[in-house]
């Protein structure tokens, strides 16, 4: 008796050192613990106070102390096994229900004094001496048994079922409950149907606690990690190989296998395999990297090794690792964006930033060669990809790509840098033009059905000066290709610095004119026309310009370039209405009999209502239009005849004078003067001049006027110089004249002083 309070005691504070640990616990599951636990020391405190109390009063009261603490307690083992067993949504209601229920078994309990209905006790002496008050169970003792029993049972149901549905890793953590918990319930069992005075089922009931107290608290489940991880280095996408710290090797996962393409299993084979692809390099030292390739059946791998050792806490060496990363797909995704990054991705040369680079690297390390800076172009590329779509358009550039790619030697360097543009980097004593132009000429014709010749240009500059950036070099070899200009036979140009001042005046000139308008830099001179009498009839305007920095310019200089960028429409126009103001002007003066004629350039006709601009100034100075004369050139219908030709009926039906500048200096002037309806021809006499025999261009100039009198045309005869030239003109019946041999070109105030307009 005294040993089982000893060891009742002994317990106790074994079960309430575990309540003051699992206080301190941060478990979501210790709450439940710590209730499930001190519930426990209900029971055992009936126990005591039954045993100890020597009196029956307290006898009554230790054992309705020990039926309630059963109930609570094992309320509170429901709760705990539910948490524990992950089943803590049960339905409230179930809950509510039972402890509804069981709240009542309590309360009727805790009524037997006044009814006795539960038990009564009968006094006996045990054999030691002591007296013990044994319970004589009434009717609802067995009621509350069965209670007690329903919900033993549903514990021992859930536990059962948690067990079998989980897997086999986590069934120890049931079982041992599950089992603990058996054990004590047949030990209380067995003394409640045994009625033996000293209940020692109390020591299971702590033991039981403990045990409850150390799954639930303490319990690493190591077991339970290393089976998972296990299951995970058997799983890993990367290969392991473990050594111990002998450095034998004593496991290798299947990934290690398959990245060896290993279909057996053997250990040492697959180390042998490992240490001789890792090489000179083995061992590896810790946390280093080294990649290698592996021919894996079929396929060649990219694979990545590294090691690492392990240590114990105390610093000894444990063993250590292999990690194998497969680095394939990677290294392949990586290298095909380097590709895309440095590629074309139509024709699959170097694009332009990765040209440059390479471009000054072989200049960089070839400082003693001479090298050229090659670019090509295709001329009208942008009309192809128009006229015959982009398809054909990126056939043609492929087709170029092979071609530098078949032409271009070893040590030469070339991509494609935007559009049509291609560049090459070459030594100087590779290249020869020969080569180019025929290479040039592989690519001409991509489709069968196409007629336009494509024509390849090509620039070279060639690099003396190498303090140039490589980008600067291929300006320059483009400007070559700008200094080809028009001439049709031409395929190759080579850079000078006088394409690069040609092409710096170009963009000045051209980048000056908005201004120099505004400012009233460009103004018309005027150039007498003299009728058959000696009498000035007219002008021809003649465009000067007054630039602020090079000076006085005359048309020559700036017309072309004007030409070439669209730009001489705004000078026609601010020129032509200047022309209108001075009309008007003389107008008000009283002057009509004298008319004024400007010129117009074909690149006018591409881009100006032609018609309604002249109808438009006109019509807004109260001019009449024969006042006002129109010079058009032969080349204006080399294209859009049709459209051109009504633009030109359409203004002499409104009243204007066309006449046609320049004729003779065409090939095809004779013919041309069937086709188009003019009012007057004027012939320079600088054509006629030109030739080597100047009498076949007097009797050319004879026939022509012939001809014009024989289509009632009249003639201006213009770059009339000499005495002599007036007197044939006139002898061969050429009714007007304009030529420094009666008045040069000159301003308006000059002009009007002259002809005594205004004074
Ligand atoms: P053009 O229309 O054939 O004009 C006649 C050119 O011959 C003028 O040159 C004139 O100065 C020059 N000239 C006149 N008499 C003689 C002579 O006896 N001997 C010589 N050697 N030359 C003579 P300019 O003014 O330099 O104009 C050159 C060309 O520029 C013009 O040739 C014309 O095609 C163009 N041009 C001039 N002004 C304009 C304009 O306002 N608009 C357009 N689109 N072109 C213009
Ligand atoms: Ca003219
Ligand atoms: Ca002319």
């Amino acid at each position: 008796m005294i040993t089982f309070i000893v060891a009742l005691v002994i317990l106790s504070i074994i079960l309430l050192f575990c309540i003051a640990r699992t206080y301190w616990s941060t478990k979501a599951i210790a709450g439940s613990v710590l209730r499930l636990l001190a519930s426990s020391l209900l029971p055992i405190l009936g126990n005591v106070i039954l045993v100890a109390g020597q009196n029956p009063v307290l006898a009554d009261a230790g054992y309705i102390i020990y039926f309630v603490g059963t109930d609570v307690m094992l309320l509170f083992l429901l709760r705990y096994v539910l948490l524990y067993c992950g089943y803590e949504h049960v339905h409230l209601s179930i809950l509510v229900s039972v402890y509804s229920l069981y709240s009542l078994d309590c309360l009727a309990l805790v009524c037997n004094p006044l009814f006795h209905h539960v038990f009564s006790t009968r006094q006996i002496t045990l054999p030691s001496g002591l007296i013990y008050y044994q319970l004589v169970s009434d009717w609802y003792h067995y009621l509350h048994l069965v209670l007690t029993l329903l919900l033993v049972l549903s514990i021992f149901l859930i536990l059962l079922h948690k067990l079998f549905t989980s897997p086999k890793i986590y069934r120890e953590r049931y079982l041992v409950i599950l089992f603990s918990m058996l054990v004590v319930f047949l030990w209380e069992a067995y003394y409640i149907l045994a009625n033996i005075p000293i209940d020692m089922s109390m020591i299971g009931y702590i033991a039981c606690g403990v045990l409850i107290y150390y799954f639930s608290i303490e319990y690493v489940p190591y077991y339970l990690m290393d089976r998972m991880l296990s299951n995970i280095v058997s799983h890993l996408s990367d290969g392991l190989l473990f050594y111990d710290e002998g450095g034998n090797c004593i496991y290798a996962n299947d990934s290690a296998y398959h990245l060896f393409h290993l279909k057996e299993k053997r250990l040492e084979t697959l180390r042998q395999l490992v240490e001789s692809t890792i090489g000179s390099d083995w061992p590896l030292p810790d946390n280093t990297l080294c990649s290698r390739r592996v021919d894996a059946g079929n396929q060649e791998l990219t694979l990545e090794f590294s090691m690492r050792s392990l240590y114990d806490k105390r610093h000894l060496l444990i063993g250590s690792f292999i990690n194998i990363q497969d680095r394939t797909e990677e290294e392949r995704r990586l290298s095909l964006e380097r590709y895309l990054a440095t590629h074309d991705k139509l024709t699959g040369l170097y694009n332009a930033d990765y040209f440059y680079q390479c471009a000054e690297k072989l200049l960089r390390d070839n400082p003693e060669r001479e090298y050229l800076m090659i670019g090509s172009d295709i001329k009208e590329f942008k009309l192809i990809n128009d006229i015959y779509g982009n398809r054909t358009g990126d056939a043609i550039l492929v087709k170029l790509a092979r071609t530098i790619d078949h032409y271009a030697t070893g040590e030469s360097v070339y991509g494609r840098l935007d559009n049509d543009r291609f560049g090459l980097l070459m030594p100087k004593d590779h290249f020869s033009e020969e080569l180019f132009v025929e290479g040039s000429k592989t690519v001409p014709y991509v489709e069968a059905d196409m007629n336009f010749p494509i024509v390849i240009h090509v620039g070279v500059y060639e690099i003396k000066d190498r303090s140039l950036s490589v980008q600067i070099m291929m300006d320059r070899a483009f400007l070559a290709i700008a200094g080809i200009k028009n001439d049709l036979e031409k395929r190759v140009g080579y850079y000078t610095d006088q394409i690069r001042d040609d092409i710096l005046w170009e963009q000045r000139i051209s980048g000056t004119l908005e201004e120099a308008l505004r400012n009233g830099d460009v103004v018309p001179y005027l150039q007498a026309q003299i009728g058959a009498g000696g009498k000035v009839e007219g002008a021809e305007v003649l465009v000067r310009w007054n630039h602020v920095s090079e000076g006085f310019l005359s048309p020559a200089r700036f017309i072309p370039i004007l030409e070439k960028n669209g730009m001489i429409v705004n000078m026609d126009r601010y020129i032509w209405e200047y022309a209108c103001k001075i009309l008007a002007h003389w107008k008000s003066l009283g002057r009509t009999d004298l008319y004024l004629s400007v010129n117009i350039s074909p690149k006018d006709f591409y881009f100006l209502n032609i018609y309604e601009t002249f109808v438009d100034l006109v019509e807004k100075y109260r001019l009449d239009p024969r006042s006002l004369r129109l010079e058009i050139t032969e080349t204006i219908i080399i294209s859009d005849i049709k459209h051109r030709l009504q633009t030109i009926m359409k203004l002499r039906e409104y009243g204007f004078i066309l006449e046609m500048d320049d004729f003779g200096s065409g090939y095809s002037s004779l013919s041309m003067l069937k086709d188009l309806p003019i009012d007057i021809l004027k012939i320079d006499m600088k054509f006629l001049y030109q030739t080597q025999a100047p009498q076949r261009g007097r009797t050319i100039l004879d026939l022509i006027i012939k001809l014009a009198k024989e289509l009632d045309m009249p003639v201006i005869a213009e770059g009339v110089e000499t005495a002599e030239q007036v007197e044939f003109l006139t002898e061969m019946g050429c009714d007007m004249f304009q030529g420094f041999y009666f008045a040069k070109p000159i301003p308006l105030d000059a002009f009007e002083q002259n002809n005594h307009i205004g004074s």
